[in-house]
């Protein structure tokens, strides 16, 4: 059998972790950094939320970020 390189395995599924914020189950995407609170794993659209708030940077998680470039 031959391996298919080229296509995007879910392999690493069991790293993914869910959003931290209420209501929400979508995988998180987003570390965001805080610097008056803990960090905190966000989906892609609470990041983007989050995010605008000045001292809190948005670290797009190295296995997901490709997904936030749309
Ligand atoms: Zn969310």
């Amino acid at each position: 059998m031959r391996a298919v390189e080229n296509t995007v395995t879910v392999d690493d599924v069991h790293t993914l972790m869910d959003c931290t914020e209420p209501d929400c189950d979508r995988p998180a995407a987003v570390e965001l950094h805080v610097p008056w609170a803990d960090n905190r794993l966000v989906c892609a659209a609470h990041a983007r939320v989050l995010g605008r708030q000045d001292g809190i940077v948005a670290d797009p998680l190295p296995d997901r970020g490709d997904d936030l470039l749309e």
